[in-house]
């Protein structure tokens, strides 16, 4: 199951009085370091023991709390971890066992709660996207899969050039306009082929004239696999214009574009790759901060802060959620209806009684992705203090309850 899938499913495992534990750890690329991975799950699982022997749990509780630590310390021994990071959980009286392989190193972390803690997992999918890239020439273009911080070769495209391009007719000359016009011709030819291929890397559901097997070193790709974003580098000036060539929907995924790609050192070109993406992430991000920092301003389409937020997510009202790492505090939740709140025994909506909760932000962000919102993990100094996490509105927010 991919972190993806196994997300979409933790967010609905609702609360049910019985304890989860949701187990965080880093695993190291060389097997030779898996004594650390060992020793350092056992210390997080070590702190776990007290609530085994915690009266004010009851003896389900603490029956299921031990036999999921034996699970745990059994799995880290027996299991292949994958690198460079798993997210377990389990809770043997809720009859639950997963374990999720993470795209990114999460911190080490154990936490006991009513529901899984899914943060780390949705940090990592949202730095998770599949970036294409293209290096190319007036007659040759390579295409390339990045993902997972590894960058391998999709395919090639050749199309004929004019071999001698500043061909003027000799010693009589007068052919010079002619040869320049072949090959811009030619150029322009290869371009489209390009953007077409391109168009259906990224849209490989649209029914296309010629139809593609994509293959990775060899691999073919599963169908219904797509691409995010695209890079585009271009050898001298002599490509200028083929950006001008993608179709639309195509030119909307890219990401930037750089010159002179170094094609015999893949290391260097997934450098220049990541400067590009490095930038893109980064701009969206402050773009994303700006316009909900904005609209704010504006009234009715964006809120900052915990509080608000809270209330935004309560009312299905969230389309992106924007959240630091380091916002974390404890809260309350209503089991029934759904609402979110800081404090308080009953829910001031439905009257139901609250479920406390050790991190608030975890359940906010469950709820958003449960409503089809989007989440972001932005830099810590992205947003003003106080005014994380923040969020885009799909709708200007009803006035709050009074507290019950
Ligand atoms: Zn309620």
């Amino acid at each position: 199951m991919t972190a993806a899938q196994a997300l979409n499913d933790l967010i609905r495992v609702g609360a049910d009085g019985r304890p989860i534990v949701s187990l965080y750890a880093v695993v190291p690329v060389d097997p030779k370091d898996e004594k650390g991975v060992r020793s350092r799950v056992n210390g997080l699982l070590d702190e776990l023991d007290p609530l085994t022997e915690d009266e004010s749990l009851d003896r389900e509780a603490r029956l299921s709390l031990r036999e999921d630590i034996v699970r745990l310390r059994r799995a880290v021994l027996e299991e292949h971890w994958k690198p460079p990071g798993m997210a377990v959980f389990a809770s043997s009286a809720r009859d639950l066992f997963e374990e999720v392989p993470l795209s990114e190193e999460p911190g080490d972390r154990v936490l006991v709660d009513a529901t899984p803690w899914v943060r780390p997992i949705a940090t990592a999918l949202d730095k998770d996207y599949r970036a294409c890239a293209v290096t190319l020439d007036r007659g040759r273009a390579v295409f390339w899969e990045y993902q997972d911080d590894q960058l391998a070769q999709i395919e090639e495209v050749d199309d004929p050039v004019l071999r001698n391009a500043d061909y003027t007719g000799g010693r009589f000359g007068g052919r010079e306009n002619a040869t320049h016009h072949k090959v811009q011709e030619l150029a322009k030819k290869h371009f489209r082929r390009v953007a077409d291929r391109l168009e259906h890397l990224f849209f490989p559901e649209l029914d296309h004239e010629a139809q593609y097997q994509t293959v990775v070193e060899g691999v073919p790709v599963p169908a219904g696999r797509r691409f995010d974003v695209l890079v585009v580098a271009e050898h001298g000036d002599e490509v200028s214009g083929f950006v001008d060539e993608l179709p639309d929907r195509v030119r909307e995924k890219l990401a930037g574009t750089f010159t002179d790609p170094s094609l015999d050192d893949r290391g260097a070109l997934k450098a220049q790759v990541d400067t590009v993406l490095d930038r893109w992430e980064h701009d969206r991000e402050r773009r994303e901060v700006e316009h909900v920092l904005e609209i704010e301003a504006m009234g009715g389409w964006g809120v900052t802060g915990l509080h608000k937020c809270l209330w935004a997510a309560s009312s299905k009202g969230i389309e992106t959620l924007l959240l630091r790492e380091s916002d974390q505090a404890p809260g309350v939740v209503c089991d029934v209806c759904g609402w979110l709140g800081e404090r308080g025994d009953i829910c001031p909506v439905s009257g139901d009684r609250l479920r406390q909760a050790p991190d608030i932000v975890d359940q906010l962000l469950q709820s958003v992705l449960r409503d089809s919102g989007e989440v972001r993990t932005v830099e810590e100094g992205s947003l003003p203090e106080g005014r994380s996490p923040a969020a885009h509105l799909r709708f200007p927010l009803p006035p709050e309850p009074t507290p019950a």
